[in-house]
């Protein structure tokens, strides 16, 4: 039998276009594997020139793959990754690599390269980013596991990753679930850019009356300067799409009700275990949970709101222009909340992870790949301690640039009864965060009177409490 360096196990869409990506570069050849063989066959009608190793068994899987084996699970993430990786286990030896490249919950990554190490087998839980077409011509790959799997696995990933400004968009992250934990984040970050994104074109729509398609040359526009990214880019593309059927924009026709598979919860429900705030991604998620309750919606159709001309942009040019700056400073608070709850999960986890260089390997393949992630990247370089990403000298131009435009929109959506969740919640973070005195003394006053929580003073050192005069 020939001897593939590396092989795929499931074949669905993500697999399939990570093998023949695979496949397509010098020196990899490339062992299949399906539970159901129908996948297995299509794939080698379809791409003969791929010259994949099939396989019926994970016994003959195994048997494909030189040593150290190295295989990528691409399955239904949950139970079907677990299936796999007991399979792989029993054939595999110490030495080899299992890589799951699916949507993991970090923390299933960690509980099972635990798990997988007891056997001598290193486990790798590896996130991709980039969708199909990502797996088929260069996704952005952020690989957790061992120093020793790297070794072997590196070559490999940098082999088939996007390529950005020279430099193949994959690093090792990090130990155990440290890969997981940084797309989760990275998926985080995708619901905060899209909220936003959707905010700026309500604001816009409803704000000045324009069409879809005009609106769609306004975002082809941004997309040629600092704000230029692939969300902003699609999102050019689907506003000038006309539905076939009625002759409409077809974002009039879809369904105002946005779905999700979960990772936007979980870098919210983990950021909450870590205490960290990440309003932006949580006003993201809510913002689609709350689309997603139609009955809710129509009960609450008819509540007062603004008369319905209560606002109209004046100054169309200003207000446009007010709705980018704002949109821009709104996603750097984004970016800086995520890059905040990656330092605290590698703080909790024990990984030693390179902020900088997260945002070099997002900067192509992945869904939030941006011009701006360059000063990211650069502001780390500057400053490895940044407490905060938002206070490196280049954002903070950013912050003073947007002040009076972003404070402008937040208040005229609130004017005008336009929802703008993550504008306003990433303007209220930034102003919390750089308030001299916060109303926590008074949170703390509150508590200290009901439940005794003692406080502490600015004034003097030690524990504080009061005899309230509702003390009993
Ligand atoms: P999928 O629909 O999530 O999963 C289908 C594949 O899983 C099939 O090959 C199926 O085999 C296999 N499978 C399910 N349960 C199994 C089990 N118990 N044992 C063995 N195989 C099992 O496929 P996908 O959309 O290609 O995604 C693959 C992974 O990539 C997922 O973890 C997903 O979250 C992640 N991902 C997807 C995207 C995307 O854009 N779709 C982007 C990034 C990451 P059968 O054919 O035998 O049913």
């Amino acid at each position: 039998m020939s001897q593939a360096n590396i092989g795929v196990v499931g074949l669905a869409v993500m697999g399939s276009n990570l093998a023949r990506n695979l496949a397509s570069r010098e020196g990899n050849t490339v062992a299949i594997f399906n539970r159901s063989y129908e996948k297995t066959q299509t794939l080698l009608d379809e791409h003969p020139e791929a010259e994949f190793v099939p396989a019926s068994t994970y016994e003959e899987f195994a048997a494909s793959l030189s040593k150290p084996r190295t295989a990528i699970i691409m399955v239904q993430a949950g139970k079907g990754t677990d299936a796999v990786i007991d399979a792989l286990t029993e054939v595999f030896e110490p030495g080899d690599i299992i890589v799951d490249g699916g949507n993991a919950l970090f923390t299933d990554t960690i509980r099972r390269e635990k798990a997988v190490r007891e056997t001598g087998i290193n486990f790798v839980g590896a996130g991709i980013s980039g969708g199909e077409e990502g797996a088929l011509n260069g996704p952005s790959i952020m690989p957790g596991g061992s120093d020793e799997s790297w070794v072997t696995l590196g070559p490999i990933l940098k082999s088939i990753a996007a390529v950005a400004e020279g430099e193949p968009c994959v690093t090792h992250v990090g130990h155990d679930g440290a890969g997981h934990f940084v797309k989760m984040i990275h998926n985080g970050i995708e619901y905060a850019d899209m909220q936003l994104i959707a905010e700026a074109y309500d604001l816009i729509r409803r704000g000045t009356g324009k069409s879809p398609a005009e609106i769609s040359e306004i975002f082809a526009e941004w997309n040629k300067g600092e704000l230029e990214s692939y969300l902003i880019e699609i999102t050019a593309e689907v506003l000038k799409q006309v539905d076939a059927d009625t002759g409409k924009p077809l974002v009039d026709v879809i369904l105002d009700q946005a779905g999700s598979k979960g990772t936007g919860v979980w870098t919210v429900q983990t950021a909450l275990d870590l205490g960290i705030p990440v309003s932006g991604i949580a006003e993201a998620v809510f913002a689609r949970s709350l689309s997603s309750k139609p009955a809710q919606r129509d009960a609450a159709a008819a509540l007062p709101g603004p008369d319905e001309n209560a606002f109209r942009a004046q100054d169309e040019d200003a207000f446009i222009e007010g709705v980018r700056l704002a949109l821009y400073a709104s996603k750097v608070i984004a970016y800086s909340q995520g890059f905040d709850a990656i330092v605290a999960g590698a703080e909790q986890y024990g990984w030693d992870i390179k902020k900088g260089e997260i945002a070099k390997i997002w900067r192509g393949g992945c869904i939030i790949r941006a011009r701006f992630l360059n000063r990211i990247t650069e502001a780390y370089a500057e400053n490895p301690g940044l407490v905060a990403l938002v206070t490196a000298p280049f954002f903070v131009d950013v912050m003073e640039k947007a002040q009076v435009a972003w404070r402008k929109v937040v208040a005229d959506a609130a004017y005008a009864g336009i929802p703008a969740p993550a504008f306003s919640s990433s303007l209220a973070y930034y102003d919390g965060l750089r308030a001299d005195r916060l109303p926590a003394a008074l949170v703390q006053g509150q508590r200290d009177f009901f439940g005794a929580h003692t406080y502490k003073r600015v004034d003097k050192k030690g524990t504080f409490h009061t005899l309230w005069s509702g003390d009993r």
